[in-house]
C-alpha cells in the first residue's frame, strides 16, 4: 500500500474548482480557497490545472489528486491526454484523475495508455473517474490505483442520478478490492459518514464546501419552498436555457412568476450536462409546486439556438452551447418527466411573453427583441407568433447594416448583432476614451461598468450609447420598412436605467424612414422581466395544450 494512499485513509479531500465565468474562477481566489480548506483540517486537495496545483504545492505538501478539464469537441472530459498528465506531474501533483468510463471520445487518447504511461513514466498514482459499476471493473483490471465515483449522475446512462449512490461504493468496494473514492453529489457531513460506512476509503467534497454561489442557490430553493396562497389558476413550469444560467419557475395563467431557479448552465460540459442542468431546474421547481399542492398542467422550455417547436428539437446552436445541436430536448424531458413538454426558442419565447403578458398585449403586428451579447428577435404577425420553416423567422440581429462593417459570430460581416451588444458598446467606449480602466472580466462586466457612467453622465459612454442608437435605428427602420408592424418592443439589460436611449433610437428610425413623419415608427420598452423567456415559454405550454 503506498503511504499516499494510506494518508488519504477514511479522510476529507477538498475539491477546489469555480465553474467557468464564476466570480471565483481565478487562481488567487481558488489558491485561497484550497488553502481555507487545509485550515478547516482537509488532509488532500483535488485540484483542475497545473497552475492551481503549482500554486498549492508552493504552499502544501499534502497530497493533491490533479486534473486538467478539457473540452475538446465541446464535451467534457477529465485528463484527456498523457501531456495533460505530465504537466500536473510536474507542477507537482501526487495523484493523477482521469475520465475511465467507457464513453466514446471525440478528443484526446485512450485512457488505458494514459494510465500505463503515468505509471511508466510519471512513476505517480492513478485515480479512475468512473459513472458506472462495469467502468469502475475495467478501470481496476487496467491498472488504476483507486477508483472515484465522481462521473455518477453526468454520463448519458446515469443522468438523472443526483444523489450520491451509497451501493455504487459498496459494489465497487467487493468487486475490484480498490480504494474507492466517494466523489460527487456529497453536500452533507451525514453523507460523507454514510460514504465512508459504504466502504469508501476516502470522500471528495466540492460544491458544498467551496462554491459560494451553489450554497446560495441551495438556500434560495429552501427558502422559496415556503407556501404561498394558491388559487384557481392554472400553473406550468417554464424553464429558460442561456449559455450561463437556466432559469426556470412556477408560472400561472396569467405570466405571474414564483418558486425562481436560477442555476449554472454548466454549457462547457456541453450536452450531457447542459441536459442534467436543465432537467435539475425542472426539478426543483416542480419540487417548489409540489410544496404548495400545485399540480402543473406542462413544461414550456425556451433555449437558445434554432429550435424546431413542432418537433422539440434542437435544429442549430452555436458554441455558446456546445454539443446542443441535433438533440432531442422534448424526448429528454419527457422520458424523465410525465408532462407534455412545448419547446421554443428563447427570442421566441420572449416575444410571445411579451404577446400574452407584456408590451405586446392588444398588439397584432410586432417584433420583439432583445439587446444583450447579441440581438434576439420574435416577430408575431396576425397575432401569431412566427417561427418560420427551420427556426429561424425574426432572426433581425443578422441583417446587414454596414456592408464589409466588423465581424459578426454568424460568419458574415457588418450584421445588426455586431453593432449593437455589450461588446459594441466596450468598442464603442473604448475607441472615444481608451484610457479608461474598464473592469477586468468579460464584455458584461465592462459593458455594466459603461452604463453606470452613462446613467451618471459621462460624456463618452453617453457617446457610446448614441453611436448604438443610430445602428439600432438601422435595423430598426429596416424592420419598419419590411413588415410594417404597429411597434417594436425592445428590452435588455444593456439599456436599463437608459433613459432618453428609446427616444433617441426612435427620432433617429424615424429619420431614415420612408414617409417617416407620417408614420411615426412606435417603439416600446418591454413590459417583461428578467424572466420573459421562463413567462414566454409557459405561454407556449398553455397554448401547446
Ligand atoms: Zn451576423
Amino acid at each position: 500500500m503506498s503511504t499516499i494512499l494510506e494518508q488519504l485513509y477514511h479522510q476529507l479531500i477538498v475539491s477546489c474548482q469555480a465553474y467557468p465565468n464564476d466570480p471565483m474562477e481565478d487562481l488567487p481566489t481558488l489558491t485561497r480557497v484550497a488553502q481555507a480548506a487545509l485550515l478547516g483540517g482537509a488532509k488532500a486537495l483535488r485540484l483542475n490545472s497545473a497552475d492551481h496545483v503549482r500554486a498549492m504545492r508552493a504552499v502544501t505538501d499534502v497530497p493533491i489528486i490533479a486534473i486538467e478539464k478539457s473540452y475538446a469537441g465541446g464535451v467534457l472530459r477529465i485528463t484527456p491526454d498523457f501531456a495533460s498528465a505530465a504537466a500536473l506531474a510536474a507542477a507537482g501533483a501526487s495523484i493523477i484523475a482521469l475520465d475511465c468510463t467507457d464513453r466514446v471520445h471525440v478528443a484526446g487518447e485512450p485512457w488505458r495508455e494514459i494510465v500505463q504511461r503515468i505509471h511508466d513514466e510519471l512513476g505517480l498514482l492513478v485515480m479512475a473517474d468512473i459513472a458506472a459499476l462495469r467502468e469502475g471493473i475495467a478501470a481496476s483490471q487496467a491498472g488504476v490505483d483507486l477508483i472515484g465515483t465522481t462521473l455518477n449522475g453526468y454520463t448519458e446512462e446515469t443522468l438523472g442520478n443526483d444523489s450520491f449512490s451509497y451501493k455504487l461504493v459498496a459494489d465497487l468496494v467487493r468487486e475490484t478490492g480498490l480504494p474507492i473514492v466517494a466523489e460527487g453529489h456529497i453536500s452533507t457531513p451525514d453523507e460523507a459518514v454514510h460514504a465512508l460506512i459504504s466502504g469508501a476509503w476516502c470522500v471528495v467534497v466540492g460544491s458544498a464546501i467551496t462554491r459560494p454561489g451553489t450554497i446560495t442557490q441551495n438556500f434560495i430553493s429552501a427558502l422559496e419552498k415556503i407556501p404561498s396562497n394558491s388559487s384557481s389558476h392554472r400553473y406550468a413550469i417554464g424553464v429558460d436555457i442561456g449559455g450561463t444560467t437556466i432559469k426556470a419557475a412556477l408560472v400561472d395563467d396569467c405570466g405571474e412568476t414564483t418558486s425562481h431557479v436560477r442555476i449554472p448552465t454548466q454549457a462547457s460540459g456541453g450536452r450531457d450536462a447542459i441536459a442534467k442542468s436543465t432537467l435539475d431546474a425542472i426539478q426543483q421547481a416542480l419540487a417548489a409546486a409540489q410544496k404548495q399542492n400545485i399540480a402543473p398542467l406542462a413544461i414550456g422550455v425556451a433555449s437558445a439556438g434554432a429550435i424546431d417547436a413542432k418537433n422539440g428539437t434542437v435544429f442549430a446552436a452555436t458554441e455558446n452551447l456546445p454539443g446542443w445541436a441535433g438533440f432531442d430536448l422534448r424526448e429528454f424531458i419527457t422520458q424523465h418527466i410525465a408532462l407534455p413538454v412545448f419547446v421554443e426558442n428563447d427570442a421566441h419565447a420572449a416575444a410571445l411573453a411579451e404577446l400574452h403578458y407584456g408590451a405586446g398585449r392588444g398588439l397584432g403586428n410586432f417584433a420583439a427583441i432583445t439587446l444583450g451579447t447579441g440581438v434576439g428577435g420574435g416577430l408575431v404577425l396576425d397575432g401569431r407568433l412566427q417561427r418560420g420553416q427551420y427556426g429561424f423567422a425574426g432572426t433581425v440581429g443578422h441583417q446587414t447594416i454596414r456592408v464589409d462593417g466588423v465581424p459578426c459570430n454568424c460568419g458574415r460581416r457588418g450584421c445588426l448583432e455586431a453593432y449593437v451588444s455589450t461588446a459594441a458598446l466596450v468598442r464603442e467606449f473604448l475607441a472615444l476614451n481608451p484610457s479608461t480602466n474598464l473592469p477586468d472580466g468579460d464584455d458584461a462586466a465592462k459593458a455594466m461598468q459603461i452604463a453606470k457612467l452613462a446613467i451618471a453622465g459621462d460624456p463618452s459612454a453617453k457617446q457610446a450609447y448614441s453611436a448604438l442608437a443610430t445602428y439600432l435605428a438601422e435595423g430598426l427602420a429596416n424592420i419598419f420598412n419590411i413588415v410594417d408592424p404597429e411597434a417594436v418592443i425592445i428590452t435588455g439589460g444593456l439599456i436599463e436605467g437608459q433613459t432618453g436611449f428609446l427616444d433617441e433610437v426612435q427620432s433617429k428610425t424615424q429619420s431614415l424612414l420612408h414617409f417617416g413623419s407620417k408614420r411615426p415608427p412606435k417603439i416600446l420598452p418591454a413590459g417583461s422581466s428578467q424572466y420573459a423567456g421562463v413567462q414566454g415559454a409557459a405561454a407556449a405550454a398553455f397554448a401547446g395544450l
